[in-house]
């Protein structure tokens, strides 16, 4: 080899190590920086996620599976503010306590002013330290909480996350600072979220009864329809109307009518699987629709709610009063019944209604469509 390319290779391994090196503190940063393009790319997966989900309570669970995903934690719980009288913050996830017992924290609370103000996730033991003895830190606590972490969004506070066990080798389940400023972007977006889909709840949620209103029912049926037609499945319309109602109203009062509304929609409710809908159509008429769900099943359903209302005990101020319903049941069928809009299935269910009213009420009546010549 000549002496000028002796030099010349021994100038270029040179450079080779001052490149292909780094020193221990560089290999350190550029995984650091790794890690938080990641957790920053999650963040916005996360963001998307949310957004997409605006039914509330599949919101809440995603919230929750996501939390449990991202903090390595074996559960996690939210509290949201009650969306009838906003007084107070209740366990919407709480599956462990029953509707009798379910965990509430007032709105002006010591709890939850210290959480708004704080602006960020506390331990227990820290919000103890804050509030001192305070019975609704005791509530939280047999949650078994790890972090309790604010939902904020333009100041308001929207909910509470509790996050609980750990799953982690050390002894201490101490968070870093890292990880609690990464609760906090995914709380943020939960906040957001949480906002509008309680919007969303609200503006289709007839607030007497809870159950869903008309132009709502409309735009799931829409769905449910070219859902039902493109994987050859039948669903039902079920439409009810009380019997004589105007009549009860007159003999009992106003208020006693409401009474039974309230009473009949939680009836009609309970009747359903958790994905059927049930909505107040109108005054005294409710409609539901029953997802992959055939004429038999459908009768049954129909059957099963008309029978439980007729057998009800309605007290209204120690007096013992019954009303009965009539019902009309449709059925989408591809081949026996095409219907095209959710109009012309709803009015089919209405007809069969009609019939059951013309026929004595407190009846159920199929919807029979014309043979195909
Ligand atoms: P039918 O058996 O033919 O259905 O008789 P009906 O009296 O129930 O029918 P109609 O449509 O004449 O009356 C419906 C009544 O429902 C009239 C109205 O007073 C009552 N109603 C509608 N909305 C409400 C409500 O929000 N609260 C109360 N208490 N009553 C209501
Ligand atoms: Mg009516
Ligand atoms: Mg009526």
């Amino acid at each position: 080899m000549s002496k000028s390319r002796a030099k010349k290779t021994e100038q270029q391994n040179t450079n080779f190590h001052k490149v292909e090196i780094p020193s221990h503190g560089e290999f350190e940063n550029h995984i650091q920086y790794e890690k938080r393009i990641y957790d920053l790319e999650q963040l916005l997966d996360i963001a998307r996620s949310f957004c997409q989900n605006l039914d509330f309570s599949n919101l809440l669970e995603s919230i929750v599976y996501i939390c449990m995903a991202q903090m390595h934690v074996l559960g996690a719980e939210i509290f949201v503010r009650d969306l009838i009288t906003n007084e107070s913050f209740i366990l919407e996830t709480g599956k462990i306590f029953s509707d009798d017992h379910k965990i509430t924290i007032p709105v002006k609370s010591p709890i939850t002013t210290t959480l708004l103000e704080l602006k960020k996730p506390v331990t227990p033991d820290e919000l103890e330290c804050e509030v001192g003895d305070c019975q609704y830190l005791e509530e939280i606590k047999k949650l078994n909480p790890t972090l309790i972490v604010p939902l904020i969004q333009k100041k308001h506070l929207n909910g509470i996350l509790i996050l609980q066990e750990r799953l982690t080798f050390e002894e201490n389940q101490v968070y870093t600072e890292y990880e609690q400023q990464q609760i906090m972007g995914i709380a943020a977006l939960a906040a957001v979220a949480i906002n509008n889909a309680v919007l969303i709840e609200m503006s289709s949620t007839d607030m007497m009864t809870h159950l869903k209103l008309k132009y709502y029912f409309f735009n799931l049926l829409t769905q449910a329809i070219d859902s039902a037609f493109l994987n050859n499945q039948n669903i039902a319309v079920l439409m009810f109307d009380i019997d004589f109602f105007k009549n009860f109203n007159d003999t009992y009062g106003h208020e006693c009518g409401d009474m039974v509304l309230i009473d009949v929609a939680e009836i009609i409710k309970n009747s359903l699987r958790e994905a059927d809908i049930a909505s107040r159509y109108g005054g005294e008429e409710f409609t539901v629709l029953l997802y992959d769900t055939g004429k038999k099943e459908a009768m049954i359903v129909s059957e099963r709610i008309r029978s439980a209302i007729e057998k009800h005990d309605f007290l209204y101020n120690n007096q013992h009063l019954h009303v009965t319903i009539s019902c009309g049941v449709s059925v989408f069928d591809a081949e026996k019944n095409l219907v095209n809009s959710p109009n012309e299935f709803v009015n089919q269910a209405d007809q069969a209604l009609y019939i059951s009213k013309n026929e004595g009420r407190n009846k159920v009546t199929y919807f029979e469509p014309k043979k195909k010549k």
